[in-house]
């Protein structure tokens, strides 16, 4: 469970979307395949969450996008985001991935725990949906 506490493992492409399904089912025919348990999937996201250093703008991608540039002044000094879900209020803090931890929302408290933030969290933090053609310049 070393896992929880790399966010950069969070970004793992092995997830069970539809064209993962396809995928891993071709590959991992008569493994495991995918059932998952919750507390993986807890882990999975529906979106890419990234904030800009130099504009402060906020914004997400479908999961297949990975931006290169911020979509408001272009520069490439994004930060993607990850949450910080409080033990106690279950609240889920959204904040740069270089953190190691965030101070709840709710409570105030110092939240270490990790978990990957959806569309709905990005969009209560302030975010807004962007396309790849926005964020990637191709
Ligand atoms: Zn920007
Ligand atoms: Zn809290």
């Amino acid at each position: 469970m070393t896992d929880n506490h790399n966010p950069a493992n969070l970004s793992s492409p092995a997830k069970c979307g539809w064209l993962g399904a396809l995928l891993i089912g071709l590959l991992a025919f008569g493994l495991a395949g995918c059932n998952k348990p919750a507390e993986e999937a807890a882990l999975d996201s529906d979106a890419n969450g990234y904030a800009c250093r130099d504009c402060k703008a906020k914004f997400f991608t479908a999961r297949t996008v990975f931006p290169t540039h911020c979509p408001d002044c272009k520069k490439k000094n994004i930060d993607q985001v990850v949450g910080f879900v409080c033990p106690a209020d279950k609240q889920m803090t959204v904040e740069g991935r270089s953190r190691s931890s965030a101070k709840c929302k709710q409570c105030g408290a110092t939240v270490a725990g990790l978990g990957m933030p959806q569309k709905s969290d990005l969009t209560a933090w302030g975010a807004t949906l962007k396309t790849a053609a926005e964020v990637t310049g191709q």
